[in-house]
């Protein structure tokens, strides 16, 4: 029997009001440290794809399925701006949950995450990285 699909269909069926499956998003979408590592750099401003990809070292396609996971909890909201699309926390409580979290992992002795880059970043092709020299 799988135990992880029996679980899965016990919580869709505890969590019937609209309020509690939110609450199921969110937790889902802050339980991996990639998601957090990205709302934590967001807790400094607004960030587009392609400045998260180079302070996270990350591929393009995995930055943008977690910033998916991200926006459907509606931890973070999406501006365009042209070819652009830039990303920010979608309520300031999101820093206070990330400044919390990071308190709680500091306290058993450990770095959660690295201070965040100061822009700019240095190889960074972002608007706001490599206009910065201008
Ligand atoms: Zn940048």
């Amino acid at each position: 029997m799988d135990t992880v699909v029996s679980l899965k269909s016990i919580m869709e069926k505890t969590t019937s009001t609209k309020a509690q499956q939110r609450l199921g998003r969110l937790a889902k979408a802050l339980a991996h440290p990639t998601r957090l590592q990205i709302l934590h750099i967001l807790t400094q401003g607004e960030a587009c794809v392609c400045h998260l990809m180079t302070v996270l070292g990350k591929r393009q396609a995995n930055v943008s399925q977690h910033l998916t996971v991200l926006r459907e909890a509606d931890l973070v909201v999406d501006r365009r701006e042209g070819l652009m699309v830039y990303y920010s926390l979608a309520d300031k409580r999101v820093a206070q949950i990330i400044a919390l979290l990071r308190e709680l992992a500091l306290d058993e002795g450990d770095v959660v995450f690295g201070a965040v880059p100061a822009l700019p970043v240095p190889g960074c092709p972002c608007p706001k990285c490599a206009g910065a020299d201008n």
